[in-house]
Formats: structure tokens, sequence, C-alpha cells
């Protein structure tokens, strides 16, 4: 059996431990040192720490435009329960 040793991508810490799955199936993990939950893989590209940075760089050089949504307007749009 093969073990892959996980570290913290924010703190470089590998006292890690498994934390449940997300809903796209593949593994969280979460630091015990700074808490801080991730994953070793993402399926969408959007969602890789490297593309968050990114993003974050060219909002801080006026690159781009960033857009917060309130939570309520999430709340408000969508439906209150699903069709089965
Ligand atoms: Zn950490």
């Amino acid at each position: 059996m093969a073990r892959v040793l996980v570290k913290c991508p924010s703190c470089q810490n590998e006292w890690v431990y498994r934390h449940g799955k997300a809903r796209s199936g593949l593994q969280h993990y979460r630091c015990r040192d700074c808490h801080h939950c991730f994953q070793l893989d993402y399926l969408y590209e959007a969602n890789k720490p490297c593309v968050t940075d990114k993003i974050t760089e060219m909002a801080l050089n006026g690159m781009v435009w960033v857009y917060v949504i309130p939570d309520e307007y999430w709340e408000s749009a969508l439906p209150s329960s699903s069709p089965i």
C-alpha cells in the first residue's frame, strides 16, 4: 500500500487529517495546526489555489473587477426546495 505525504498548502505542516469528502467526491483534508481545509486535486480549474491567487493578484493590480455577492442574494435566488 502506497502512502502519500500530504502537506498543508497554507503552512506546509504535515500534520493533516482526512476531513470528509467534497461534493465532487474528492477527499478533503484539514490541517491540525492552522485548520486550513484543502483538497489535493480539484475537479474545476477555478477552484485550484493557483487560479485564486492569480485572480487576487489581478484584482489588486486593477486588472479585473471583483464583485462580492452577499449571501442574501443567493438565499433569495435559490429555490427553497429542490424538485425530486
Ligand atoms: Zn496549515
